[in-house]
């Protein structure tokens, strides 16, 4: 038994926890406040082939770090998670590197959408969180850009009654604008070539998609203003359409290309003061259903190539948290509202029973971002020199205490 004595509810009750363990331990949490534990449901934790950006030794420590106890990782590894027999295989390796780790995460896994490959989508079902589909380019080689086989996909997913989810750039308006601005070196032409335009089409046709079938949407990473007031309308109009932000989006806008460069280019890439104010918005109206940190790290050698060479992605999983409960001491955002986009809503959407995991913050630790102090394979954030409020310190994961430091 695992006994917190003393805990801080969500509520601002203080009151005495047992939680069910074969542990014997007792925890003075005076001053800590008790939170279910989160899920991330974007990560790439770039398992297999790519293990020298991230595995889930390293992966898994980061997550727990973040008081994450769930993550939904992408299949755009090497090879490309596309069939069943690989969704199979890369859960045996995930296994064997949370046993070396020692930590028995939570994890689900999406089957990457490949036209020559549709017909695995029934053979997943039940063996994925989802399909996802990148109907623009990013790392890796699984690009479905093609309106035959969008519409295709989305009729199996919806026959087969799986989530769809989409990574929404049009790849045509990609690779008309790259010609135009590729002359430029400055990182920031990355906002400008796959600018608000390249994401609006993409994510359109996902929501046309999405009524046509009657398919279950997802709409991975969005950032900008007019996105979101497209999908607030679908919501109202009853498609089945989520969307999930990311704490990039949310604490990052194109000015941070001066300081940080090819560090903070990702797809889709940063946006403007305007369009973050959009997504804070929707987080207060109920709009944004879920906050996934799109975890894709690379390492520092990869990244401090110039533009045009260096690979899109950042780290974020650990990170995700504590840039949110600094927030909540700034009063942006509610505690119950965290819970709600990294947890209960995600539960909901992706159709999980919940889990007896939870994480105590310290709503007052005050501890800057340092990148020696991170478990991420990478070791290096964008976030890095910020001082936070609000730093998770225990994650009791399936019974076992993970004291972090
Ligand atoms: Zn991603």
């Amino acid at each position: 038994m695992i006994r917190l004595n003393g805990v801080t509810t969500t509520e601002g009750r203080v009151i005495d926890v047992s939680i069910v363990s074969r542990e014997e331990k007792t925890i003075d949490c005076k001053g800590l406040t008790l939170l279910p534990a989160l899920i991330d449901p974007h990560v790439h934790f770039r398992t297999p082939g790519l293990e020298h950006k991230e595995n889930w030794v390293t992966g898994a420590c980061a997550a727990i770090h973040g008081g994450i106890t769930t993550v939904f990782d992408m299949p755009n590894t090497k090879p490309p998670s596309n069939t069943l027999e690989r969704i199979e295989e890369k859960k045996k390796i995930i296994q064997e590197q949370l046993k070396q780790a020692d930590i028995p995460l939570h994890f689900g896994l999406y089957l990457g959408a490949d036209k020559s490959h549709f017909d695995e989508i029934p053979r997943c079902k039940g063996k994925v969180v989802g399909i996802k589909i990148f109907m623009g380019s990013s790392t890796g080689d699984l690009v479905m850009d093609d309106d035959e086989s969008l519409d295709e996909c989305f009729r199996l997913a919806a026959m087969h009654d799986l989530l769809v989810a989409v990574h929404a750039e049009d790849e045509a308006l990609i690779k008309q604008r790259e010609e135009e601005f590729r002359t430029s070196t400055d990182p920031k032409v990355h906002s400008v070539i796959r600018n608000d335009e390249v994401a609006f089409r993409a994510t359109s046709k996902a929501i046309s998609l999405a009524r046509k079938h009657r398919a279950r949407l997802y709409i991975l990473h969005v950032g900008t203003k007019p996105e979101i007031e497209l999908i607030r309308q679908a919501k109202k109009e009853g498609v089945n359409v989520y969307v999930e932000t990311t704490p990039h989006h949310l604490f990052l806008t194109i000015d941070d290309y001066a300081k940080w460069g090819t560090k903070v280019q990702m797809n889709p890439p940063l946006r403007t003061k305007e369009d973050a104010a959009a997504l804070w918005d929707a987080i207060a109206d109920g709009t944004m259903d879920a906050i996934g940190s799109d975890h894709a790290p690379h390492t520092l050698s990869e990244k401090s190539q110039p533009y045009g060479k260096a690979p899109s992605g950042i780290p974020g999983v650990e990170t995700t948290l504590p840039l949110l409960l600094n927030a909540c001491n700034q009063g942006r955002i509610a505690l119950s509202q965290i819970v709600h986009l990294m947890r209960e809503r995600v539960l909901s959407i992706f159709r999980m029973p919940p889990n007896e995991d939870f994480i105590l913050v310290d709503m007052k630790k005050k501890k800057t971002v340092e990148e020696k102090a991170l478990k991420s394979k990478c070791g290096w954030s964008p976030y890095a020199g910020r001082l936070l409020q609000g730093w998770p310190v225990y994650t009791i994961l399936k019974g076992k205490v993970y004291e972090l430091a």
